[in-house]
Parts: C-alpha cells; structure tokens; sequence
C-alpha cells in the first residue's frame, strides 16, 4: 500500500525496576507525517516508553529504531542529534528575553541541548532571517519584541515547541502539549501540531480524548504497562478492551 515510512519503531520493548514490570512486549510504529497518540489509564506506562524512547532510560530488553538506525544503545544527546527531539528536553523558555531571542539561541545550538551563550552579536545577527522564518511558520511573528514570560500560556506553548523547531526534529514527542489550557490555547497549539506534522512525525502523550479524536491519525492504547490496541481513533474506541479500560466495567 502507500502506508508512509515508518521513522521510529519499537519492538519488544520491556522495562523493569526493580522486579516490577512497568513496560513490557510494547511494539510502535510512528510513521511521516502522522501525529500519534500515546494514551491510557495513569501508571499505564507512557511516560517509561517516552523515557525508553529518548533513551533517558535503558530498555531491559527490546529494540528500538530511528530512521532505519537502531538507537537501542544510543545516548540521548546523539538520538536527539539524528532528530528525535522531546519538547520538554528544551522547553525551558528565557522569560527575560525577546520571542525572537529564544529562538535565536535555540538556533545557535544546532542538534544539541545544552544551553550555549552567545558568542557574539554578528553570530547572532546571522540567525534572524531563520528565526523570523521560523516564528512566521507558527504564527509568533507579531510577538518577536515581547518578552517571552509576557505571553499568553497558550503562545509560550507555541514558543516552546518553536524551539524545538529549531533543532530541525524528524519526530518530535511532545508529552501532554494541551495540559491546563482552555479552547482557544488548545484549538492555537493543535493547528500547530497539524502544520508540524506536514514534513515530519509527532508522537504524543494526551489525556483528552476529544483531542486526540480531532487530532490523532493513529492511536496506541496502554495499559498496566502493555499495549491494549492500536489503530486509528475509529478503530481504538470500538474495542471492548478499551472500553472497560476507560470504563472500568
Ligand atoms: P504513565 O505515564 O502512563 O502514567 P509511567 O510510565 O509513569 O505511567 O509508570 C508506569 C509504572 O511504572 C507505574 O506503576 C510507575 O509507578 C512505575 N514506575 C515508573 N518509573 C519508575 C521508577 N523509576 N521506579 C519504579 N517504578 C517506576
């Protein structure tokens, strides 16, 4: 078929600590250009497989691949180097400078996640036509001159993940981008997300399931650590298992 290219797969993956099974037999398929939901039940394990993922944490056994490489023992930095990128790795926004700035010095550390300072003006100079490019493309532009820690929550979300656009992400996994906002902020950073999405693979953690309805093209439920189901969002809220798993009946 014309199913798109698969960019990061797990097969197998199992994690222990300490005995206690928390991730285990987890098989994932993120493809271009799809967003994908990473859901269930707290405890269910989404954030170990993030963890295992990003390579924050060693699978007990498994494997893992990016863009046809296998990262099963890769360190976070180099993975994050080949284009897997996880917001919250440098969603760490500098409230006391510009919009336009935190995006500069985001750009000013290609492929790595330690903040560097500047080392001059003209280096920096150099990255405003990219990075004004870049805050068109998610719709920052009119806040270049703000400060960063004046803008709404929703467009400091907006910001965050402009940053990790910065790093030129193949797959980015972004853990609960909609929590704590109201309609508007979510209706902002979902548009974001679809546009996101357009050339690359977003693999995300989501509670509300009228968002990951609008906007999910595919879904892997979890559950004491396993995967319950998966498919589109058809599909995963027809399965008894899924039903009972949000039921509890
Ligand atoms: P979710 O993100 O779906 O809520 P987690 O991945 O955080 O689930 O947790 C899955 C299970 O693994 C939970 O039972 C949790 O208590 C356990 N767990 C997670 N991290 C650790 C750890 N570092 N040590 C021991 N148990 C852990």
């Amino acid at each position: 078929g014309n199913e798109p290219l698969v960019v990061l797969s797990a097969r197998g993956l199992r994690r222990d600590f300490a005995g206690f099974v928390a991730v285990k037999n987890v098989d994932l398929d993120v493809r271009h250009g799809n967003i994908h939901a990473l859901i269930g039940p707290n405890g269910a394990g989404k954030t170990t497989v993030f963890n295992l993922l990003t390579k924050f944490l060693a699978p007990t056994s498994g494997r893992i691949e990016l863009l046809g490489h296998d990262i099963t023992r890769t360190s976070p930095a180099r993975v994050a180097r080949m284009g897997l990128v996880r917001s919250f790795q440098i969603s760490a926004i500098f409230p006391h400078l510009s919009v336009l700035d935190n995006v500069r010095v985001a750009l000013q550390r290609p492929g790595g996640l330690g903040v560097q300072f500047w080392r001059s003006l003209a280096a920096l100079d150099r990255l405003t036509p990219r990075a004004m490019e870049l805050l068109r493309s998610v719709g920052l532009d009119d806040a270049r001159n703000r400060l960063a820690g004046d803008l709404s929550y929703g467009r400091k979300r907006v910001l965050e993940i402009a940053t990790t656009l910065a790093l030129d992400p193949k797959v980015l996994l972004l853990d609960e981008p909609m929590a704590g906002m109201g309609h508007e902020d979510v209706a902002t950073v979902s548009d974001l997300i679809r546009s996101v999405a357009r050339d690359r693979a977003v693999l995300m953690v989501e509670h509300n399931l009228t968002v990951v309805a609008d906007l999910c093209d595919w879904i892997t439920v979890m559950q004491r650590g396993e995967v319950l189901a998966a498919g589109d969002y058809a599909t995963v809220s027809r399965d008894e298992r899924v039903k009972v798993a949000y039921m509890g009946t």
